[in-house]
Protein backbone atom coordinates (compact mmCIF):
# COMPACT_ATOMS: atom_id res chain seq x y z
CA UNK A 1 0.00 0.00 0.00
CA UNK A 2 1.74 3.33 -1.04
CA UNK A 3 0.28 6.67 0.94
CA UNK A 4 -0.97 9.60 -1.47
CA UNK A 5 1.93 11.87 -1.68
CA UNK A 6 1.99 15.21 -3.55
CA UNK A 7 6.19 14.54 -3.64
CA UNK A 8 7.91 12.79 -6.61
CA UNK A 9 8.69 9.08 -5.48
CA UNK A 10 12.28 9.57 -5.57
CA UNK A 11 13.36 9.12 -2.20
CA UNK A 12 12.97 5.98 0.08
CA UNK A 13 12.54 8.14 3.32
CA UNK A 14 12.71 6.80 6.41
CA UNK A 15 9.45 7.76 8.21
CA UNK A 16 10.75 10.00 11.02
CA UNK A 17 10.15 13.13 11.34
CA UNK A 18 12.41 15.92 13.00
CA UNK A 19 11.59 18.99 13.91
CA UNK A 20 14.79 20.83 15.66
CA UNK A 21 17.86 20.09 16.40
CA UNK A 22 20.69 20.91 19.05
CA UNK A 23 24.51 20.24 18.20
CA UNK A 24 24.47 16.74 16.98
CA UNK A 25 21.12 15.78 18.36
CA UNK A 26 18.14 16.36 16.42
CA UNK A 27 14.50 15.61 18.03
CA UNK A 28 11.45 14.29 16.24
CA UNK A 29 7.76 15.59 16.27
CA UNK A 30 7.17 13.05 19.25
CA UNK A 31 9.99 14.16 21.08
CA UNK A 32 12.55 11.66 20.53
CA UNK A 33 15.81 12.50 20.52
CA UNK A 34 18.60 11.03 17.59
CA UNK A 35 21.98 10.66 17.96
CA UNK A 36 22.40 12.55 14.53
CA UNK A 37 25.93 10.97 12.49
CA UNK A 38 24.34 11.22 9.34
CA UNK A 39 24.50 15.29 9.60
CA UNK A 40 22.34 16.04 6.07
CA UNK A 41 25.13 13.75 4.73
CA UNK A 42 28.12 16.05 5.88
CA UNK A 43 26.36 19.33 5.83
CA UNK A 44 25.93 20.39 8.83
CA UNK A 45 29.36 20.72 9.52
CA UNK A 46 28.86 22.44 12.73
CA UNK A 47 26.05 20.46 14.47
CA UNK A 48 22.01 22.31 14.15
CA UNK A 49 21.71 25.45 14.90
CA UNK A 50 24.92 26.27 16.00
CA UNK A 51 24.39 30.39 17.63
CA UNK A 52 27.25 31.86 15.47
CA UNK A 53 25.67 30.45 12.32
CA UNK A 54 21.90 31.18 13.56
CA UNK A 55 23.26 34.76 14.31
CA UNK A 56 25.34 34.99 11.47
CA UNK A 57 22.14 34.47 8.88
CA UNK A 58 19.26 36.06 10.81
CA UNK A 59 21.21 39.61 11.08
CA UNK A 60 21.92 38.79 7.46
CA UNK A 61 18.19 37.95 6.79
CA UNK A 62 16.85 41.66 8.05
CA UNK A 63 19.46 43.49 5.78
CA UNK A 64 19.20 41.98 1.90
CA UNK A 65 18.67 38.22 1.21
CA UNK A 66 19.51 38.45 -2.83
CA UNK A 67 20.83 40.30 -5.42
CA UNK A 68 22.01 39.65 -8.69
CA UNK A 69 25.16 38.85 -9.74
CA UNK A 70 24.27 42.40 -11.87
CA UNK A 71 26.20 43.72 -9.27
CA UNK A 72 29.00 43.73 -6.88
CA UNK A 73 28.53 41.52 -3.89
CA UNK A 74 31.00 42.40 -1.12
CA UNK A 75 30.19 39.25 0.73
CA UNK A 76 31.31 37.36 -1.92
CA UNK A 77 34.84 39.34 -2.39
CA UNK A 78 35.01 38.50 1.31
CA UNK A 79 34.30 35.08 1.64
CA UNK A 80 36.48 34.17 -1.75
CA UNK A 81 38.97 35.79 -0.13
CA UNK A 82 39.00 33.71 3.05
CA UNK A 83 39.02 30.72 0.48
CA UNK A 84 42.02 32.00 -1.35
CA UNK A 85 44.11 32.67 1.85
CA UNK A 86 43.68 29.39 3.19
CA UNK A 87 43.56 27.16 0.07
CA UNK A 88 45.61 27.04 -3.27
CA UNK A 89 42.45 28.78 -5.28
CA UNK A 90 43.26 32.12 -6.56
CA UNK A 91 39.51 32.23 -8.25
CA UNK A 92 36.38 31.40 -6.82
CA UNK A 93 32.56 31.06 -8.60
CA UNK A 94 29.89 30.71 -5.66
CA UNK A 95 27.26 27.80 -6.25
CA UNK A 96 24.29 27.02 -4.25
CA UNK A 97 24.99 22.70 -4.56
CA UNK A 98 27.71 20.81 -5.07
CA UNK A 99 26.61 19.25 -8.34
CA UNK A 100 27.04 23.03 -9.25
CA UNK A 101 30.11 23.20 -8.25
CA UNK A 102 31.22 20.31 -9.83
CA UNK A 103 29.58 21.83 -13.53
CA UNK A 104 31.45 25.01 -12.89
CA UNK A 105 34.53 22.52 -12.59
CA UNK A 106 33.93 20.87 -15.16
CA UNK A 107 33.75 24.20 -17.57
CA UNK A 108 36.19 25.55 -16.63
CA UNK A 109 38.48 22.56 -17.49
CA UNK A 110 36.77 22.34 -20.90
CA UNK A 111 37.22 25.98 -21.03
CA UNK A 112 40.82 26.12 -20.48
CA UNK A 113 41.63 23.98 -23.14
CA UNK A 114 39.13 25.85 -25.47
CA UNK A 115 40.62 29.14 -24.70
CA UNK A 116 44.60 27.69 -25.73
CA UNK A 117 43.14 26.69 -29.04
CA UNK A 118 42.39 23.05 -27.99
CA UNK A 119 38.72 22.81 -28.28
CA UNK A 120 39.29 18.97 -29.45
CA UNK A 121 40.78 18.57 -25.76
CA UNK A 122 37.62 17.81 -23.39
CA UNK A 123 37.43 14.19 -21.76
CA UNK A 124 37.70 13.88 -18.27
CA UNK A 125 38.88 11.13 -16.58
CA UNK A 126 36.94 9.79 -13.85
CA UNK A 127 36.89 6.84 -11.18
CA UNK A 128 34.48 3.86 -10.53
CA UNK A 129 32.37 4.26 -7.63
CA UNK A 130 33.10 8.03 -8.10
CA UNK A 131 29.45 10.51 -6.73
CA UNK A 132 29.14 14.05 -8.41
CA UNK A 133 25.87 14.71 -8.48
CA UNK A 134 22.72 14.56 -10.09
CA UNK A 135 22.60 16.65 -13.07
CA UNK A 136 23.39 15.54 -16.93
CA UNK A 137 26.91 15.78 -16.87
CA UNK A 138 27.57 14.86 -13.09
CA UNK A 139 25.79 11.50 -13.25
CA UNK A 140 28.03 10.82 -16.70
CA UNK A 141 30.90 12.20 -14.56
CA UNK A 142 29.72 9.85 -11.75
CA UNK A 143 29.09 6.83 -14.13
CA UNK A 144 26.84 4.93 -11.77
CA UNK A 145 24.56 3.33 -14.19
CA UNK A 146 21.44 3.16 -12.23
CA UNK A 147 21.45 7.06 -11.93
CA UNK A 148 22.27 7.16 -15.82
CA UNK A 149 19.68 4.90 -17.27
CA UNK A 150 16.60 6.10 -18.85
CA UNK A 151 17.62 10.18 -19.05
CA UNK A 152 18.59 10.31 -22.79
CA UNK A 153 22.43 9.88 -23.92
CA UNK A 154 24.49 9.81 -22.01
CA UNK A 155 27.02 13.09 -21.63
CA UNK A 156 30.23 12.79 -23.41
CA UNK A 157 33.54 13.30 -22.57
CA UNK A 158 33.77 11.39 -19.36
CA UNK A 159 36.51 7.95 -19.06
CA UNK A 160 35.81 5.76 -16.17
CA UNK A 161 38.98 4.11 -14.76
CA UNK A 162 39.42 2.12 -11.95
CA UNK A 163 40.41 4.10 -8.47
CA UNK A 164 43.09 3.92 -7.76
CA UNK A 165 44.42 2.30 -10.37
CA UNK A 166 47.79 4.95 -12.38
CA UNK A 167 48.50 2.27 -14.87
CA UNK A 168 44.39 2.15 -15.92
CA UNK A 169 45.03 6.24 -15.67
CA UNK A 170 47.95 6.26 -18.24
CA UNK A 171 46.79 4.55 -20.66
CA UNK A 172 43.04 6.38 -20.97
CA UNK A 173 45.07 9.52 -21.62
CA UNK A 174 44.97 10.26 -25.04
CA UNK A 175 45.25 13.74 -27.04
CA UNK A 176 41.62 14.60 -26.20
CA UNK A 177 42.05 14.46 -22.51
CA UNK A 178 41.42 17.86 -20.74
CA UNK A 179 41.28 17.08 -17.17
CA UNK A 180 41.46 13.75 -14.33
CA UNK A 181 38.64 14.43 -11.76
CA UNK A 182 38.62 12.13 -8.04
CA UNK A 183 37.06 12.63 -5.17
CA UNK A 184 40.21 12.06 -2.29
CA UNK A 185 37.95 10.12 -0.75
CA UNK A 186 34.85 8.27 -2.14
CA UNK A 187 31.52 9.22 0.03
CA UNK A 188 28.86 7.81 -2.02
CA UNK A 189 30.94 4.58 -3.23
CA UNK A 190 31.85 3.39 0.38
CA UNK A 191 34.47 6.08 1.73
CA UNK A 192 37.01 4.98 -0.21
CA UNK A 193 39.92 6.94 0.50
CA UNK A 194 42.61 7.47 -2.19
CA UNK A 195 46.05 6.76 -1.16
CA UNK A 196 48.28 10.25 -0.95
CA UNK A 197 50.60 8.35 -3.31
CA UNK A 198 48.27 8.16 -5.99
CA UNK A 199 47.28 11.77 -5.76
CA UNK A 200 50.80 12.21 -6.18
CA UNK A 201 51.20 10.17 -9.30
CA UNK A 202 47.59 11.99 -10.24
CA UNK A 203 48.88 15.50 -9.85
CA UNK A 204 52.29 14.37 -11.92
CA UNK A 205 50.50 12.91 -14.33
CA UNK A 206 48.18 16.53 -14.72
CA UNK A 207 51.64 18.10 -14.76
CA UNK A 208 53.58 15.89 -17.67
CA UNK A 209 50.84 15.90 -19.79
CA UNK A 210 48.85 19.64 -19.23
CA UNK A 211 46.23 18.28 -17.86
CA UNK A 212 43.76 19.96 -15.41
CA UNK A 213 43.19 17.95 -11.90
CA UNK A 214 40.10 18.49 -10.85
CA UNK A 215 39.45 17.60 -6.79
CA UNK A 216 35.32 16.52 -5.77
CA UNK A 217 35.54 17.69 -2.16
CA UNK A 218 32.24 18.28 -1.51
CA UNK A 219 32.06 16.11 0.90
CA UNK A 220 35.84 15.49 2.31
CA UNK A 221 36.25 19.12 2.37
CA UNK A 222 36.06 21.86 4.88
CA UNK A 223 37.66 20.06 8.25
CA UNK A 224 35.96 16.75 7.85
CA UNK A 225 38.61 14.69 7.41
CA UNK A 226 41.24 16.81 10.18
CA UNK A 227 42.53 18.83 7.61
CA UNK A 228 40.85 22.05 5.90
CA UNK A 229 40.62 20.15 2.57
CA UNK A 230 41.22 16.22 1.99
CA UNK A 231 44.17 16.29 -0.64
CA UNK A 232 46.03 18.66 2.27
CA UNK A 233 47.20 15.06 3.54
CA UNK A 234 48.97 14.52 0.35
CA UNK A 235 50.58 17.13 0.23
CA UNK A 236 49.30 18.13 -3.55
CA UNK A 237 47.14 20.84 -4.69
CA UNK A 238 44.47 20.66 -7.40
CA UNK A 239 44.32 23.23 -10.27
CA UNK A 240 40.09 23.34 -9.37
CA UNK A 241 37.95 22.28 -7.02
CA UNK A 242 34.59 21.83 -6.16
CA UNK A 243 32.99 22.17 -2.62
CA UNK A 244 29.68 22.48 -1.16
CA UNK A 245 28.27 20.33 1.96
CA UNK A 246 30.03 21.56 5.02
CA UNK A 247 31.04 24.92 3.64
CA UNK A 248 27.27 25.95 4.10
CA UNK A 249 26.82 24.11 7.80
CA UNK A 250 23.58 23.92 6.17
CA UNK A 251 22.73 26.70 4.05
CA UNK A 252 22.71 25.68 0.31
CA UNK A 253 26.50 26.90 -0.88
CA UNK A 254 28.99 25.75 -3.19
CA UNK A 255 31.90 26.96 -4.50
CA UNK A 256 34.00 26.29 -7.58
CA UNK A 257 38.03 26.83 -6.66
CA UNK A 258 40.58 27.60 -9.13
CA UNK A 259 44.13 28.79 -10.07
CA UNK A 260 44.06 31.77 -12.24
CA UNK A 261 45.66 30.02 -14.43
CA UNK A 262 42.63 27.46 -14.23
CA UNK A 263 40.07 29.33 -14.63
CA UNK A 264 41.68 32.06 -17.39
CA UNK A 265 39.37 30.37 -19.72
CA UNK A 266 36.08 31.54 -18.23
CA UNK A 267 35.60 35.18 -19.07
CA UNK A 268 32.45 37.76 -19.30
CA UNK A 269 29.36 35.79 -19.95
CA UNK A 270 30.17 32.20 -19.78
CA UNK A 271 28.97 31.15 -16.46
CA UNK A 272 26.27 32.33 -14.23
CA UNK A 273 23.86 31.74 -11.55
CA UNK A 274 20.24 33.16 -10.19
CA UNK A 275 21.10 32.25 -6.47
CA UNK A 276 25.04 31.57 -6.46
CA UNK A 277 26.91 33.72 -3.99
CA UNK A 278 23.43 35.57 -2.61
CA UNK A 279 24.21 37.72 0.73
CA UNK A 280 22.86 34.78 2.80
CA UNK A 281 24.94 32.65 1.87
CA UNK A 282 28.15 34.24 2.30
CA UNK A 283 27.25 35.30 5.46
CA UNK A 284 26.52 31.72 6.14
CA UNK A 285 29.73 30.77 4.57
CA UNK A 286 32.06 32.81 6.49
CA UNK A 287 30.31 31.78 9.78
CA UNK A 288 31.35 28.31 9.02
CA UNK A 289 34.95 29.31 8.20
CA UNK A 290 35.04 31.89 11.62
CA UNK A 291 34.72 28.36 13.44
CA UNK A 292 36.74 25.69 11.22
CA UNK A 293 39.45 28.10 10.97
CA UNK A 294 39.76 28.97 14.67
CA UNK A 295 42.87 27.91 16.05
CA UNK A 296 42.48 24.51 17.65
CA UNK A 297 39.13 23.09 16.01
CA UNK A 298 40.97 20.51 13.43
CA UNK A 299 43.14 19.38 16.30
CA UNK A 300 39.25 19.27 18.07
CA UNK A 301 38.20 16.87 14.96
CA UNK A 302 41.52 15.10 14.91
CA UNK A 303 40.92 14.35 18.36
CA UNK A 304 37.33 13.42 18.27
CA UNK A 305 38.52 11.24 15.05
CA UNK A 306 40.62 9.17 16.73
CA UNK A 307 38.34 8.33 19.73
CA UNK A 308 35.61 7.85 17.22
CA UNK A 309 37.84 5.23 15.57
CA UNK A 310 39.71 3.86 18.58
CA UNK A 311 36.04 2.70 19.52
CA UNK A 312 35.16 1.74 16.00
CA UNK A 313 38.33 -0.70 15.83
CA UNK A 314 37.35 -1.81 19.17
CA UNK A 315 33.48 -3.03 18.16
CA UNK A 316 35.01 -4.22 14.76
CA UNK A 317 37.36 -6.70 17.03
CA UNK A 318 34.80 -7.53 19.15
CA UNK A 319 31.55 -8.48 16.57
CA UNK A 320 33.43 -9.96 14.03
CA UNK A 321 30.09 -11.05 12.57
CA UNK A 322 28.66 -7.91 12.25
CA UNK A 323 31.37 -5.45 11.50
CA UNK A 324 33.69 -6.46 8.70
CA UNK A 325 35.83 -3.37 8.97
CA UNK A 326 36.20 0.12 9.92
CA UNK A 327 37.98 2.69 7.29
CA UNK A 328 37.87 6.18 6.28
CA UNK A 329 39.65 9.11 7.58
CA UNK A 330 38.91 12.22 10.05
CA UNK A 331 35.18 12.06 10.84
CA UNK A 332 34.14 10.88 7.98
CA UNK A 333 34.43 7.36 8.73
CA UNK A 334 32.64 3.78 7.38
CA UNK A 335 31.36 0.65 8.76
CA UNK A 336 31.35 -1.98 6.47
CA UNK A 337 28.91 -4.45 7.52
CA UNK A 338 29.10 -8.38 7.19
CA UNK A 339 25.57 -9.24 6.40
CA UNK A 340 23.65 -6.49 4.66
CA UNK A 341 24.24 -3.40 5.63
CA UNK A 342 20.63 -2.21 5.73
CA UNK A 343 20.16 -4.86 8.84
CA UNK A 344 22.98 -2.74 10.73
CA UNK A 345 21.35 0.57 10.09
CA UNK A 346 18.06 -0.30 10.51
CA UNK A 347 19.24 -1.45 14.22
CA UNK A 348 20.84 1.37 14.32
CA UNK A 349 18.11 3.33 13.90
CA UNK A 350 16.00 1.61 17.21
CA UNK A 351 19.06 2.78 19.15
CA UNK A 352 18.60 6.01 18.10
CA UNK A 353 21.72 6.76 16.12
CA UNK A 354 21.84 8.01 12.88
CA UNK A 355 24.28 6.89 10.01
CA UNK A 356 24.26 7.19 6.19
CA UNK A 357 24.01 3.92 3.57
CA UNK A 358 26.84 3.99 0.81
CA UNK A 359 28.37 1.80 -1.54
CA UNK A 360 30.58 -1.23 -0.85
CA UNK A 361 27.78 -2.53 1.95
CA UNK A 362 28.77 0.56 3.51
CA UNK A 363 27.49 2.54 6.45
CA UNK A 364 28.87 6.11 6.51
CA UNK A 365 28.94 7.73 9.97
CA UNK A 366 29.85 11.92 9.48
CA UNK A 367 29.17 13.81 12.47
CA UNK A 368 29.15 17.32 12.98
CA UNK A 369 32.84 18.49 13.37
CA UNK A 370 31.63 19.72 16.36
CA UNK A 371 31.15 16.52 18.05
CA UNK A 372 31.76 16.20 21.96
CA UNK A 373 33.67 13.22 23.36
CA UNK A 374 30.53 12.50 25.53
CA UNK A 375 28.60 12.25 21.78
CA UNK A 376 31.27 9.91 20.88
CA UNK A 377 30.85 7.85 23.46
CA UNK A 378 27.03 7.35 23.19
CA UNK A 379 27.89 6.87 19.42
CA UNK A 380 29.73 3.70 20.11
CA UNK A 381 27.75 2.46 22.74
CA UNK A 382 25.00 2.87 20.37
CA UNK A 383 26.43 0.65 17.81
CA UNK A 384 27.58 -1.78 20.20
CA UNK A 385 24.10 -2.39 21.08
CA UNK A 386 22.71 -1.97 17.02
CA UNK A 387 25.90 -5.16 16.36
CA UNK A 388 24.46 -7.05 19.62
CA UNK A 389 20.69 -6.90 17.95
CA UNK A 390 22.21 -7.41 14.62
CA UNK A 391 24.03 -10.91 16.02
CA UNK A 392 20.84 -12.44 18.39
CA UNK A 393 18.87 -11.56 15.07
CA UNK A 394 21.09 -13.76 13.07
CA UNK A 395 21.01 -16.24 15.75
CA UNK A 396 17.54 -16.59 15.89
CA UNK A 397 17.79 -16.91 11.93
CA UNK A 398 19.98 -19.45 11.89
CA UNK A 399 18.35 -21.82 14.92
C1 LIG B 1 26.88 15.32 -2.38
C2 LIG B 1 27.96 15.27 -3.36
C3 LIG B 1 27.86 15.92 -4.60
C4 LIG B 1 26.59 16.59 -5.05
O1 LIG B 1 26.21 17.65 -4.22
P1 LIG B 1 24.71 18.20 -4.29
O2 LIG B 1 24.74 19.39 -3.36
O3 LIG B 1 23.80 17.12 -3.83
O4 LIG B 1 24.46 18.60 -5.69
C5 LIG B 1 28.96 15.90 -5.43
N1 LIG B 1 30.09 15.28 -5.07
C6 LIG B 1 30.23 14.64 -3.90
C7 LIG B 1 31.54 13.99 -3.57
C8 LIG B 1 29.17 14.61 -3.00
O5 LIG B 1 29.29 13.95 -1.84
Amino acid sequence: MVAATPLYNTYNRTPLRFTHGEGAWLTTENGERYLDFAAGVAVNSLGHAHPHLVAALTEQASKVWQLSNLYEIPGQEALGRRLMEATFAEKVFFTNSGAEALECAIKTARRYHFSKGHPEKFHIITFEGAFHGRTIATIAAGGNEKYIEGFGPKAPGFDPVPFGDIEAVKAAITPETAAILVEPVQGEGGIRPAEPEFLRALRQLCDEHGLLLILDEVQCGVGRTGKLFAHEWAGITPDIMAVAKGIGGGFPLGACLATEEAASGMVAGTHGSTYGGNPLAMAVGQAVLDVVLADGFLDHVRDMALLFRQGLASLADRFPDVIAEIRGQGLMLGIKAKGPSADLLTAMRAEHLLGVPAGENVIRLLPPLTVTAEDVREGIARIERAALAVREKDALKTA
